[in-house]
């Protein structure tokens, strides 16, 4: 399943968030029986309203949501990218991620010490981005001069390579760099850290969690520059939510003027699923409804091989109809009856919400 790598700065509240984040893992993780769950690592179910009411028109004997993997890269310290030791373990762990949540303080509380002895968003932020950056300029060079020496090289790789390089030199993270279908695919092994989608996760006191704070602003300021994107959490007050029932939750939300799908959690795994461009198709009967997890583009084949490798192999067809038809007409059946029941091929393209049924030879 899609990773999404947690970094920041030590004592900035990460850990206070992947908590948070990963609170209901233990009822998620059951679904997920094969997968081995690290310490570090919280499977966390993206919010989805459709998927009940799909499960309920269906009478679904069991619901399952999508989901993301959410990684705590403790640990990130100022020097990772030089030498050998830990810090190259966690670079490491942030290169096998998707995406990136770079958590950053914008909360003022002396009870809780800052690394650097005060509250700095955008200098927090630039010294992990720094790392990073660090981390992608000796990859992109290590690879440039080895493609120079060589006389068989890809060409193609080269540009890539140049223009990379270009980019980190002046500081600038490699997101912003444009490149062709084939250049990207030739630097893709490297995995560059700051090519990697990144939304910032500004950390506010519970006051600000509804409006944000001046901290913010310059956060989202330097996020715009950079093609990433911002997200106002609080980690104290998701800590504090796990605590309560629902009603309570709703209350203690309102009381921050914050509605309960707005609560930063919630957004914060929403942005990450839009920001890697994923999608979601479902598959529903009375056994099951379940969210699938795709990326936006993929034709029917590779979006059933998400359930089973045989399912792309033996591929025949797919009858879909959109959630929204089904919404409208009340069940399957008059769905049916109203012609909104499409038989498609291999060349379909699977769009957001589509309600799937695969027809394969095994
Ligand atoms: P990490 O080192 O980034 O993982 O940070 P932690 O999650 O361990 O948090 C460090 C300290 O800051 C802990 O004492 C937290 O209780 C506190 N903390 C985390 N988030 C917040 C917050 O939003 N507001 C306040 N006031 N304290 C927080």
């Amino acid at each position: 399943s899609l990773k999404t790598a947690i970094v920041g700065m030590p004592n900035v509240g990460k850990s206070t968030l992947f908590n948070a984040l990963t609170e209901t893992q233990g009822a998620l993780a059951a679904n997920y029986p094969f997968a081995t769950i690290e310490p570090n690592v919280g499977i966390v179910e993206v919010p989805d309203a459709r998927l009940k009411v799909l499960s309920d028109i269906n009478e679904s004997a069991k619901t399952v949501p999508a989901s993301l993997e959410f990684v705590d890269v403790a640990g990130l310290v100022k020097g990772a990218s030089d030498g050998e030791g830990l810090g190259n373990k966690f670079l490491a762990n942030i290169r096998e991620c998707d995406a990136i949540v770079h958590v950053v303080r914008c909360f003022e509380d002396e009870n809780v010490i800052h690394v650097d002895g005060t509250v700095d968003p955008l200098r927090d932020a630039e010294v992990i981005n720094l790392e990073l950056l660090f981390s992608d300029l000796a990859q992109v060079e290590k690879r440039l001069e080895r493609v120079r020496k060589d006389k068989k090289a890809d060409p193609v790789e080269a540009s890539a390579l140049e223009a990379l390089k270009e980019a980190l030199d002046l500081g600038n993270p490699a997101r912003g760099v444009e490149l062709d279908e084939e250049q990207e695919l030739s630097v893709k092994s490297l995995g560059l850290l700051t090519r990697k989608k990144m939304i910032y996760a500004a950390n506010v006191a519970d006051v600000d969690l509804a409006e944000g704070n001046a901290m913010v602003e310059k956060l989202r300021g330097l996020a715009k520059e950079e093609d990433a994107g911002t997200v106002i959490v609080s980690a104290q007050v998701e800590a504090e939510l796990c605590e309560l029932d629902d009603e309570e939750r709703a209350d203690f939300l309102e009381s921050l003027g914050v509605s309960l799908e707005n609560s930063g959690l919630r957004a914060l795994v929403t942005s990450a699923f839009d920001l890697l461009g994923l999608i979601t198709y479902y598959t529903s009967g009375p056994t099951e409804t379940r969210a699938w997890t795709i990326r936006d583009g993929w034709t029917a084949p590779k979006a059933a091989g998400v359930i089973h490798n045989d399912f792309e192999r033996g591929f025949i067809r797919a009858e879909t109809f959109c959630y929204d038809d089904l919404v409208e007409h009340g069940d399957e059946a008059a769905v049916k009856a109203a012609g909104l029941m499409r038989s498609e091929g291999k060349d379909y393209i699977v769009k957001d919400s589509d309600v799937m049924l695969f027809r394969f030879n095994v």
